[in-house]
């Protein structure tokens, strides 16, 4: 096993991979850049390098300079996480051409499922089901619409290099389709520098169920059960399950064995996954293989009990998995949702600022994979997600009935954030039902994200904005005052300790109440 692990990414799953290792008695070299200084992953890590300013492609992007630092360390090994370097062949190569173990699949494996085309034509001579449409860029208009044609719109143009919901364009009509080609091209050239794009036919209304795999060097690949991940915005995951409501066992042993060709196709080993549409009729398209640990991880390894990222240490270690496909049947509900530093009722709007208090939730079946603190400066140089919310239940109604409970216990003040939007998704009477599918929540945006317009919260608010104000009249006489007064605003007298402000505050309570009666 190693003794000391890079690990190549910031926030949240640094963290995590950081408490992986911390349990398996490995040491950590934490990297960050100037804009993390204060974060939590460089204080919980053994060694921690500065690698560059606040822009990821002057540092936490530049893997030369990553290798050097483990090479200086005398670390055994890397961990990329996910995003940034995680997905990049020629990084998982030069670390292994540097000495180093890569915490994930081979270089040849990434590469391989690296091109959306190329991973097409791979599974498919695998006998793996993909969506109709072609396995080759499209060179013009002409040869798209001819192509569109011969499977009928809508059809989906999407950037080969794809990733983040990047370069996608749904085309409804011949006459959209060489705006809508050009388009998509020009945001695939900027965003991957490739402007490779094909042609997909658009399916309505599927969900998005995906299968987690993993394999080790002895030639072990197991499925590990699927997520749903059919809340998306802009293509994008908000909330995912396990397992999920359209999945029998006779389709998870189906879909499974399917992933695990894929895989086994790819020549794959550590953790990856098959991501698929599945149709109102039960048939499943593979979309693609994302060959790293995934953001919604957590919600496989609650209903099948394990550690996924200790595993993808051990299998890179050279562990075999001593495991069988019999031994994973999932156990109860687990659910994520993403806390991202973004104002739903207002678009989405990425929202800056410092966290200027933080509760976190607790209590039976709740965890918190998050990267933030009381403290923390929230910028726009890295992506708006936070934290993780999950939660795991007997049942799939009890596991919403406790992430509703999480996220009023959850408070986090100084930003907005997803929070309130996630506690709409959870009362939904469709998304308790389980009838979700990928276009539903744009579907249903409007009534998730309106800003709350009940009168009650308004007095209410209204009542708090009175407190605020006489309570700040006050702070001369409570000792956190000039505290509170910094902050912007007022603490609960009764919960200052020591000067410091302790307790929710003023503003937190009006939120809460004016929530709970939304
Ligand atoms: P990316 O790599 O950019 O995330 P994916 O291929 O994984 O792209 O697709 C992202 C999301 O886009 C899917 O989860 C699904 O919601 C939607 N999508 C992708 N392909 C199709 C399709 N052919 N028809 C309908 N929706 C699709």
């Amino acid at each position: 096993m190693f003794s000391k692990v890079l690990v190549a990414n910031r926030g949240e799953i640094a963290l995590r991979v950081i408490r992986a290792c911390q349990e398996l008695g490995i040491k950590t070299v934490a990297v960050y850049s100037a804009a993390d200084a204060r974060a939590p992953h460089v204080r919980e890590a053994d060694e921690a390098v500065l690698v560059g300013p606040p822009p990821s492609s002057q540092s936490y992007l530049v893997g030369e300079h990553l290798i050097e630092v483990a090479l200086r360390t005398g670390v055994q090994a890397i961990h990329p996480g996910y995003g940034f370097l995680s997905e990049r062949a020629w990084f998982a190569r030069a670390v292994r051409e540097a000495g180093l173990v890569f915490i994930g699949p081979p270089a040849e494996a990434i590469d391989a499922m690296g091109s959306k085309t190329s991973a097409r034509q791979l599974v498919m001579a695998a006998g793996v089901p993909v969506v109709p449409g072609t396995t080759d860029s499209v060179r013009d208009a002409d040869e798209a619409i001819a192509i569109a044609q011969s499977f009928g719109f809508p059809v989906l143009l999407k950037a080969a290099a794809g990733g983040g919901g990047k370069g996608m364009r749904i085309v409804r009509a011949a006459s959209d389709l060489a705006d809508a080609l050009a388009s998509a091209k020009r945001e695939a050239q900027n965003a991957f520098g490739d402007d490779a794009v094909y042609i997909e036919k658009y399916i309505e209304g599927p969900r998005h169920v995906e299968i987690q795999v993993l394999a080790d060097m002895h030639g072990n690949v197991l499925h590990l059960g699927e997520r749903e991940c059919s809340v998306q915005r802009r293509h994008q995951k908000m909330i995912e399950e396990a397992p999920s409501v359209a999945v029998s066992p006779e389709l998870r042993a189906r879909m499974g064995a399917t992933a695990v060709a894929a895989a086994r196709a790819a020549g794959y080993v550590n953790a990856g996954t098959c991501e698929f549409l599945l149709d109102t009729n039960g048939q499943y398209y593979f979309l693609e293989m994302n060959t790293r640990i995934q953001v919604e991880h957590p919600v496989t390894e609650l209903v099948m009990g394990l550690d996924l990222v200790q595993w993808q240490i051990r299998v890179a270690a050279g562990e075999a998995l001593p495991f069988a496909q019999k031994d994973f049947t999932p156990r109860g509900w687990a659910m994520e949702c993403r806390i991202t530093s973004e104002d739903p009722s207002n678009g989405f709007l990425p929202s800056t600022g410092r966290i200027e208090y933080l509760h976190l939730p607790t209590g039976p079946g709740v965890r918190w994979d998050g990267g933030i603190e009381a403290g923390s400066d929230i910028g726009l140089h890295y992506d708006p997600m936070l934290a993780k919310l999950i939660v795991h239940a007997p049942t799939r109604a009890l596991a919403i009935a406790r992430m509703r409970r999480a996220l009023r216990e959850l408070t986090i003040d100084g930003i907005e954030t997803s929070r309130g939007f996630h506690l709409r998704v959870m009362d939904h009477p469709e998304f308790q039902q389980g009838a979700i599918h990928i276009q539903w929540l744009e579907q249903n945006l409007p009534a998730l994200t309106a800003p709350v317009s009940d009168p009650s919260a308004i007095r209410l608010a209204a009542v708090a904005a009175a407190l605020v104000a006489h309570t700040e009249r006050q702070a001369g006489h409570v000792a956190s005052g000039a505290h509170a007064a910094a902050m912007g605003e007022a603490s609960l007298p009764s919960a200052t300790v020591r000067g410091e402000p302790t307790g929710p505050t003023w503003r937190e309570v009006a939120r809460r109440e004016a929530l709970r009666s939304s």
